[in-house]
């Protein structure tokens, strides 16, 4: 099972659950695609055995050659190059890589060069894979990182997918694909407008979803009125607690307690019955 946690934005405890659903779940593999601010590492600590500059491909323009048909720019959906009177140009800070104006240029004017924007580094923890995208510094290019993170060659029989936060397209790289996905959130109003934001995009995507009430108690019954109306379960409250919040501050796990442990376990098995009835139900 492939299951991706999400939030409408950042700081609702996306990664709180994550690493400790990843902590509770044998054979699972454990995939930090929040590439701008990766954090897992705080809180699963293990080896690190491998680590690889991630790069893209990024066009250079012979002007020698080039006949300025502009055929490159028609094909670019980033606007990442464009043609002018006088010149093509190339604005690598928009480029994804993508190569098709490098397949399209009639005159094979365009050769392309590597720009390395981040790197990708596999630890283990406990025997159990961790892999972390981290975006370089000032590099707004997410996507590319995050699909080349899960297209990564995965044995272990479960991915839990620890999205960036909000509802744009690093968002939608990492959530794709996934059998399941948990979407976080606090009972607040601020909160009910983020994930609603969230839900949209997973209904668009069409992956089934379930929420889990981060800090619950805090605001009421916000949360609880709203998956009814929506028809989306939560599968989880987790309190608001003095408890909790002084082991995430020190980066430990809140499963290190068995309270935890068997609430995380729980969950994990829950959500592994429902991914196998929604595949049922497909095929
Ligand atoms: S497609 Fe090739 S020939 Fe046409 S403008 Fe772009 S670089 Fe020049
Ligand atoms: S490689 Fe793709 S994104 Fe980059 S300039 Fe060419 S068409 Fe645009």
């Amino acid at each position: 099972m492939k299951i991706a946690i999400a939030s409408g934005k950042g700081g609702t405890g996306k990664t709180l659950i994550s690493t400790n659903l990843f902590n509770v779940t044998p054979n699972s593999t454990y995939i930090d695609c929040d590439v701008e601010e990766p954090n897992g590492h705080l809180f699963l600590k293990g080896t690190h055995v491998k680590e690889q500059s991630f790069h893209i491909m990024i066009p250079e323009v012979n002007q020698n050659i080039c006949n300025n048909c502009g055929k490159c720019a028609e094909v670019c959906q980033f606007n990442a190059i464009i043609s002018a009177k006088q010149k093509v140009l190339v604005f690598p800070e928009l480029c994804h890589g993508c190569g098709s104006c490098t397949f399209f240029c009639p005159t094979k004017a365009i050769t392309e060069t590597p720009k390395i924007i981040g790197k990708i580094q596999e630890t283990l923890i406990n025997n159990k894979p961790m892999i972390t995208g981290t975006l370089n510094i000032g590099e707004p290019m997410a996507p590319p990182i995050i699909k080349q993170l899960k297209a990564l060659p995965i044995s272990t029989e479960h991915i839990i997918i620890d999205s960036p936060p909000g509802t744009s397209c690093p968002v939608i790289a990492a959530i794709t694909g996934a059998d399941m996905v948990l979407l976080v959130t606090e009972p607040t109003p601020f909160g009910l407008h983020d994930l609603d934001l969230a839900v949209q995009v997973v209904q668009k995507l069409n992956i089934p979803m379930g929420i889990i009430v981060n800090k619950s108690g805090l605001g009421g019954n916000i949360i609880e009125n709203y998956s009814k109306k929506k028809n989306i379960e939560i599968l989880l409250e987790i309190p608001h607690s003095k408890t909790i919040a002084k082991l995430y501050s020190e980066g430990k796990l809140i499963t290190t307690l068995p309270k935890y442990k068997k609430i995380f376990e729980n969950l994990s098995e829950k959500i592994q019955k429902k991914v196998k009835g929604f595949q049922n139900h497909e095929s």
